[in-house]
């Protein structure tokens, strides 16, 4: 008998009715023969507004506590999904993160999921019921509660597919797939039929946030074809494999846009490579992730570093820069936050040299400043100024044609 794994994301069980519907559409995959797993995520904005009542009482709240308050979003899902089914008939159970054997490691708010014990999970889909798990969330050793960063719901699905040996994985949503930049955003923005696990890698690692990037890890991992779909409307979805055969003419598939970045530049570190790497250990140390850096060798022996971050670490990265600069041994340090990073993405770069050369010279054309630049084999990112980020990342999208429709080399 097949298995599937279905992930419902937050729109698609927003209310009631959604919840009734989404129980359909499980209905739908259970009548065709298959054992079903469903993974949820806390209904509609659940998690934001979780977020919002911890800042309400604490502006720095402990990430032990925000993983106790945000869990609990995806419990009241299961929980209501599960009332659905059974209510049409179908034999469900449902689990949160911890009771379905998903172990994390134990960095909270951001955690890894380490193992899954799956045996609970196959026994109960072996006595014909469709298991229904919280996403999101997962459990350390020491018996705590995690939960695997925003958006982590995709994760919990790939990982338990990957472990169910799944024959499928489809990720519904409230888009209708992958598309080549953000559809609310980007008008002419166009669905993608297929697209490789490297380039929704980096899509979603920049900003795209129809996947959860740690998903699409797994997935290309374990070899997991995932499709992301709408659940709301019956139409086909984006295919995310191995090998993408259409389009391969295309140079460049997406554009991605991400804001709240901010610049960190340390003046006249002293000392060179060894403070270098103490100030990247001191901040990973603390789980601060640095994205594009930026190091200059200028006046004597100096070197100038500048670093990027989300602006949601800058009080942490504050916090460790003062306490640490003199060991660190660097004179002093500035931020610049209000930037935003615009990237285009595409296989297709590693053949065509002067990808990188056209973007910088179509958005130097447009008055747009780059701040930053960082580039990988299919990928060139920049940082400019928030104000401009859609206006960058429409003037990219149209410069490399991507409304236009796909088309076969072949
Ligand atoms: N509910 C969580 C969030 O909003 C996880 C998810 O939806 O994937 O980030
Ligand atoms: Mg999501």
């Amino acid at each position: 008998m097949a298995l599937a794994v279905l992930k419902f994301g937050g729109t698609s069980v927003g209310d009631v009715d959604r919840i009734k519907n989404t129980a359909n559409r499980i209905i739908d995959e259970k009548k065709q023969g298959n054992q079903v797993v469903v993974v949820v995520s806390a209904m509609g904005k659940t998690t934001d507004q979780l977020v919002a009542l911890a800042n309400e009482i604490s502006s720095y709240p402990s990430k032990r506590e925000m993983d106790m308050l945000l869990s609990t979003g995806e419990q009241v899902t299961i929980a209501l999904l599960t009332m659905a089914l059974t209510e049409k008939g179908y034999s469900a159970i449902s689990f949160t993160g911890w009771q379905a054997g998903i172990e994390t490691e134990s960095n909270h708010c951001n955690a890894r999921i380490t193992n899954i014990e799956p045996e609970k999970i196959k026994r109960h889909l072996n006595d014909e019921k469709i298991v229904i798990i919280a996403g999101f969330q997962g459990v350390t050793e020491e018996g705590e509660i995690t939960t695997l960063g925003r958006g982590g719901s995709d994760t919990t699905a790939v990982a338990l597919a990957a472990a169910l040996k799944a024959n499928k994985c489809v990720i519904y949503t409230d888009v209708t797939g992958v598309f080549t930049s953000d559809p609310r955003y980007i008008p002419n923005a166009r669905k993608l039929e297929s697209i490789s696990y490297d380039e929704m890698l980096e899509l979603a690692n920049l900003g795209a946030g129809v996947l959860h990037a740690r998903a699409v890890e797994f997935a290309k991992n374990y070899q997991i074809s995932l499709e992301v779909c709408s659940s709301l409307e019956k139409v086909s979805g984006t295919v995310i494999e191995e090998e993408v055969t259409v389009e391969k003419s295309l140079i460049v598939r997406g554009v991605a846009f991400e804001e709240d970045i901010t610049r960190i530049t340390i003046f006249e570190l002293e000392n060179g490579l060894q403070n270098l790497s103490s100030i990247f250990t001191t901040l990973a140390a603390r789980n601060i992730n640095v994205d594009i850096i930026i190091q200059n060798q200028t006046v004597g022996e100096n070197t100038y570093l500048s670093f990027s971050i989300k602006n949601d670490d800058l009080r942490e990265t504050i916090d460790i820069l003062e306490h640490y600069q003199t060991t660190l041994g660097f004179k002093h340090f500035e931020y610049e936050s209000g930037l935003a990073k615009v990237s285009i993405i595409g296989s297709g770069m590693i053949s065509n040299p002067g990808v990188a050369a056209k973007m910088f010279e179509v958005l130097a054309q447009n008055n747009i400043q780059i701040k930053m630049v960082s580039t990988s084999e299919i990928k060139v990112s920049t940082v400019i100024n928030q104000s401009q980020m859609l206006d960058a990342a429409k003037i990219l999208h149209a410069e490399f044609e991507l409304d236009l429709v796909e088309h076969n080399v072949n």
